[in-house]
């Protein structure tokens, strides 16, 4: 072989040794920041190239061949401008150094490498370098030397020119492909190890418990959380055991029993797992398990994520155990309860909410508007009827109601009466309890009933009917002084059964009850005008209030009266006449006679009634105005009365 092929070997597996220093160095650098890398490798590259040159192959005395170019353009391709530059200095320099006549083409040279590298450089845009860039160095390194050999004078080496114009290109090409892919692959080792690294550190930091099982659920892989997860000292610790080593059996055997089931099913699956140890803690998982497949897509292991999410699972069941809590409340309670958001939808109600309302119970759910509710309430004919534009204003007052804290009466079409509180919320919601205040508004209603019953019985009198004394006197009071302002007469008749203690003592207490009922009758029979009052004022008394009634008014009145009674025929054996009469006695309150007080006036009455039967009784006595001093007595002359019997 030639020489000078032989001398380019040796050149070719000095690129290959320089190839595997810097992947031995590779290791040392790999913490320096990216320039200080490049930087070394085009120390190295450079370094390299000086070698080269410094053993050069001696093609013909005063011309030498090496492949320096395969070198600096290495670092110029993996190193960048920084490799390139620093590779291209120290080349440069040493070639500057040893001087001769090729220094131009040899710097010529060496920019090359450094140009041509970082054509290619340029390529992978930054990327890491692919297979493609590699081979197209080496095409590159491979021209440039062909380059090389063209411009050698053809007279120094007119003899070697065809075996070298195949020879060199062909180690250049070799040389620079195979450092080239040394280095690619070293920088894909080196980069799927930085990866694998962060890999590593993102899984160990992991808050998380994150691992991987074989298939028979043996720890491959673990992270810390897992180890704190399992109450294992470390994660190391974990690898080889299985959760029987950790847990107790029977969470052991569930936990192997979610592993089976994902295997079996080949595909991921998110579980609740409920972990308690021994110790009585219980913490709740949320675990994902993926089964992971070789190439041919067999299970070969599970992975496994679990998150504690015990705080939320505990919140959880505290809120399900208040809902359920709340709920039977609510079921239990005896009243309605419907809670409304802001825009009056309901958010829950009690199923006696529905039961109040059977008409509409389909639509009283959460979820819907009061507003619906109350037309569909109105159109079923469930609300009590009204017109219908007042529909849309009931409608509003009462969403509008569930803003203010009211209490409101519903009535519905069935009669019943409903009553509704209303609290509202901070958060603008509102809380409604309706009952059904129906036997209570019938209670209340037959509560006024007997009232207005007590009332009347407290104002009558019971054997007769008549006002009683006391409401005589209320009501004489208020027509005395009507008449006194208007300066109307008022009449005052005081009636009186005569011999009636005989009438009793002859017929019996009972006839005698019957007989004051038969006369109390005509007595309100004859004063039958709206104002007239007509009342029993004690026994066998009765007094007749006639208003706007001067006294001969009173007086026809009263004589109209004696005849009545007489016209009874109630027969009384120990009256001269032989029936039932009675005495008037008159008094009239006037302009001629004004009085001060309504006593007054009855006294006067008395005083006259006291006439009357001392005139022989069935008669009718008016007080006189010469009455008026000294008031009646027995013995008092008829002239101060005017007598119409
Ligand atoms: P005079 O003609 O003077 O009025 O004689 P008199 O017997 O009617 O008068 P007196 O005042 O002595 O008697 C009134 C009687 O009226 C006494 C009582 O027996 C009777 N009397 C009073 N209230 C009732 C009553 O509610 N029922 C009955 N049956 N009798 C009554
Ligand atoms: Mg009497
Ligand atoms: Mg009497």
């Amino acid at each position: 072989m030639d020489a000078a092929v032989q001398g380019l070997i040796a050149n070719l597996a000095m690129v290959g040794v320089f190839a595997a220093m810097w992947t031995l160095l590779g290791d040392a650098v790999e913490r320096l920041p990216a320039w200080g890398r490049s930087a070394a490798l085009g120390l190295l590259m450079g370094g390299g190239a000086v070698a080269m040159m410094s053993l050069p192959v001696v093609i013909r005395p005063g011309l030498f061949l090496d492949l320096r170019v395969s070198l600096v353009a290495q670092a110029a391709l993996f190193g960048g401008p920084i490799g390139a530059l620093v590779a291209v200095v120290v080349a440069g320099i040493y070639r500057l150094a040893i001087g001769g006549a090729g220094i131009l083409p040899g710097l010529i040279l060496i920019g090359l490498g450094a140009v041509m590298g970082l054509g290619v450089y340029a390529l992978t845009r930054g990327q890491a370098v692919r297979r493609m860039d590699v081979v197209l160095l080496a095409l590159g390194a491979m021209l440039v030397s062909l380059l090389t050999l063209v411009l050698i004078p053809t007279a120094m080496i007119e003899t070697a020119l065809p075996n070298l114009l195949v020879a060199v290109p062909a180690i250049a090409f070799l040389a620079t492909l195979l450092a080239g892919l040394a280095m690619y692959t070293d920088e894909e080792r080196r980069r799927t190890e930085r990866l694998n690294q962060t890999f590593r550190q993102v899984i160990e930091s992991l808050p998380e418990a994150l691992n991987v099982k074989d298939l028979e659920g043996r720890f491959i892989i673990a992270n810390a959380a897992t180890a704190r997860l399992m109450r294992a000292p470390d994660a190391a610790s974990l690898i080889g055991k299985s959760d029987a080593d950790f847990y107790p059996p029977e969470v052991a055997t569930q936990f192997g029993r979610d592993e089976e089931s994902v295997l079996r099913d080949g595909a991921s699956k998110e579980l609740e797992q409920r972990l308690a140890f021994e110790d009585g803690t219980v913490i709740w998982l949320s675990t994902l398990k993926t089964p992971l497949r070789d190439a041919s897509g067999h299970p070969v292991a599970l992975v496994t994520h679990n998150r504690d999410f015990t705080a939320r699972k505990t919140l959880e069941q505290d809120l399900d155990r208040a809902r359920a809590q709340l709920e039977g409340a609510m079921s239990g309670m005896a009243d309605a309860l419907i809670a409304f958001d802001r825009d009056g939808k309901i958010i829950f109600c009690n199923d006696q909410y529905r039961r109040l309302f059977p008409l509409t119970a389909d639509v009283r759910v959460p979820g819907r508007n009061l507003r619906d509710v109350l037309r569909i309430a109105h159109e079923r004919g469930e609300q009590a009827a009204m017109e219908p534009d007042e529909v849309e204003a009931w409608i509003e007052t009462a969403v509008a109601s569930l803003r203010e804290e009211k209490d409101r009466e519903i009535h519905l079409a069935d009669g019943r009466w409903l009553h509704s509180r209303v609290r509202a919320l901070s958060d603008g919601t509102s809380l409604s309890v309706i009952s059904d205040v129906s036997s209570i508004k019938r209670a209340e209603e037959a509560l006024s009933e007997v009232n207005k019953h007590l009332k009347q019985l407290a104002a009558t009198d019971a054997l007769t009917g008549l006002q009683n004394r006391r409401t005589f006197d209320e009501m004489f009071a208020k027509e005395f002084s009507r008449s006194a302002r208007h300066h109307h007469p008022l009449s005052v008749l005081m009636v009186d059964v005569d011999y009636f203690k005989s009438f009793n003592d002859t017929y019996g207490h009972q006839a005698g009850d019957e007989a004051l009922r038969a006369v109390a009758r005509t007595l309100k029979d004859i004063a039958r005008r709206p104002a007239d009052i007509v009342a029993r004022y004690g026994g066998e008394e009765f007094a007749i209030v006639l208003p706007d009634t001067d006294t001969e008014g009173a007086t026809a009145v009263a004589e109209l009266l004696c005849e009545a009674v007489r016209q009874l025929r109630i027969p009384n054996g120990r009256s001269s006449r032989g029936v039932v009469t009675v005495s008037v006695g008159i008094a009239t309150g006037s302009r001629s006679n004004l009085l001060a007080a309504p006593e007054d006036l009855i006294r006067q009455a008395d005083a006259a009634l006291y006439l009357a039967k001392g005139q022989g009784r069935d008669g009718v006595q008016a007080f006189g105005d010469d009455q008026e001093q000294g008031g009646p007595t027995r013995n008092a002359g008829p002239s101060g009365f005017r007598s119409a019997s």
